[in-house]
């Protein structure tokens, strides 16, 4: 009996150990990545309307080389480029998940919000002062 007692008390000792040093796993659409995609995309669709509203006005054009034929074809290729956009995002994101770098997934939907943030702040100016 006595032997039982040790045997289940030092393998729950041992349960406890081991448990901080194993490999984080959590869903792809976890709480965290659900905020940050949904925040990313509502900034990808103020970066495309304040786009269309610059660009359209002829005060500014695309000054990314990459998306400059998609977004002077007007609204539709404004969406395409936004689902592009939003789409590398995710990828990237799925990628590192699983590849099992979730720390570099945390980072670069964040890092991407930020500059998809600071992309919108910019057209906001831009368009505040017409
Ligand atoms: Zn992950």
């Amino acid at each position: 009996m006595l032997a039982l007692v040790l045997l289940t008390g030092y393998s729950a000792c041992a349960q406890q150990l081991t448990l901080p040093d194993a490999p984080s796993h959590h869903k792809f659409f976890d709480r965290q990545n659900t905020v940050a995609f949904s925040t990313l995309a509502g900034l990808i669709a103020v970066d495309a309307v304040t786009t269309q509203r610059l660009t359209n006005s002829g005060q500014a054009r695309e000054a990314n080389p990459l998306w400059r034929p998609m977004v002077q074809q007007g609204w539709q290729g404004e969406m395409a480029a936004s689902a592009l956009g939003f789409s590398a995002a995710l990828g990237v994101a799925y990628t590192f998940h699983k590849t099992g770098h979730h720390k570099m997934e945390r980072w670069a939907n964040w890092f991407t919000v930020g500059i998809e943030a600071a992309n919108d702040t910019h057209n906001l100016f831009l368009d505040a002062r017409r």
